[in-house]
């Protein structure tokens, strides 16, 4: 099949698009979803000069998502002195896997010549995930766990580095599950949880949180299409899979959305349009609500939480406990 802006032979098709792309095209159309998003969400403040930049802070694992979030930074922000760009990579102690993919993001940020640092739940919180998922003492999914000490370790080396934005590689199919997950839930609560933290434009409602503010700019982009951008562009990806991966709600999620997709090209794109209207309402409702104001700071280490000691020094605890 021809591209559908040029003569050459096609390497992709959107069917939620109806396009044909070659390799050219296809990356170009990649990279201007990346950087339209970077301008709708107001990633760059007006603010931010050569002499006063903004820091961002990649979350970069060495799969392909934040890989290619990172290569693709870099190349529209290399040469602008408003922006500097640090990575950071997390160690969840889990043998055989995060070792490999420690090496592809250590390759990628030298090539690229980007601060690197890589930080693990052993050295900051003295636990590793291989034994976690041995002695689970709170009955939970590996994911469970592991997805509120990464959260922390992002969240506290993001205040460390003064960063202004914390950027993940989140591609759009991982922000329609987490959406449709939320709505299947009926967790109202979450989905301005979900708008406050990462959503929508950033403005003055991330200062108030006192967090600091998460950006997804890859969330337009479908997952195949963060792979096949990897794969020509021939990046350090590390393709392994978790073996601790557990989230069994979101896997049937995943099943549910490819097939709506193929029977409905475009729903991905429809349901995260539309659940961002939603998520935005819930948020203005919970604020005014006040909840936002109950935040106070964790009497172990500090962090805001809303009760007197955080999830993360709560797990922390049951998990060397059971030792
Ligand atoms: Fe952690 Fe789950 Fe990701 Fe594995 S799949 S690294 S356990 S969050």
């Amino acid at each position: 099949m021809e591209c559908t802006k040029c003569d050459r032979e096609a390497v992709m098709s959107a069917a939620y698009s109806g396009s044909y792309l070659c390799e050219r095209h296809f990356r170009e159309s990649v990279e201007r979803r990346v950087r339209r998003r970077v301008r709708e969400d107001a990633l760059l403040p007006s603010s931010a000069t050569p002499e006063d930049p903004q820091t961002w802070l990649i979350g970069l694992s060495g799969g392909k998502d934040s890989v290619v979030l990172t290569q693709i930074l870099h190349e529209t922000f290399a040469n602008d002195p408003r922006v500097r760009l640090v990575a950071l990579t997390v160690h969840e102690g889990i043998a055989g896997y995060r070792d490999k993919s420690v090496d592809a993001c250590e390759a990628l940020t030298a090539d690229l010549d980007i601060e690197h640092d890589v930080v693990s739940y052993a050295e900051e919180f003295d636990v590793e995930m291989d034994d976690v998922v041995e002695s689970d003492p709170e009955g939970m999914a590996a994911c469970a766990y592991c997805g509120v000490f990464r959260r922390d370790l992002l969240s506290s080396y993001a205040n460390d580095y003064d960063a202004d934005k914390l950027l993940t590689g989140h591609n759009l199919d991982d922000e329609a599950e987490t959406a449709l997950m939320n709505v299947l839930e009926g967790n109202v609560e979450q989905m301005a949880k979900h708008f406050d933290a990462s959503l929508g434009p950033f403005d003055e409602r991330h200062e108030q949180a006192g967090m600091v503010p998460r950006a997804k700019p890859l969330r337009d982009i479908p997952e195949k299409e963060v792979a096949l951008y990897a794969q020509l562009r021939d990046l350090p990806v590390h393709m392994a899979e978790c073996p601790h991966s557990s989230e069994a709600f979101r896997g049937e999620i995943q099943d549910l959305l490819l097939s709506l997709e193929e029977a409905h090209p475009g729903t991905r794109h429809s349901i995260l349009a539309g659940y961002e209207e939603m998520a935005a309402m819930a948020a203005e409702r919970y604020r005014d609500d006040g909840d936002a104001a109950d935040l106070d700071s964790c009497s172990v280490c500090g962090a805001p939480t809303t009760g007197d000691v955080c999830r993360k020094c709560q797990l922390v605890d049951a998990v060397h406990a059971a030792e």
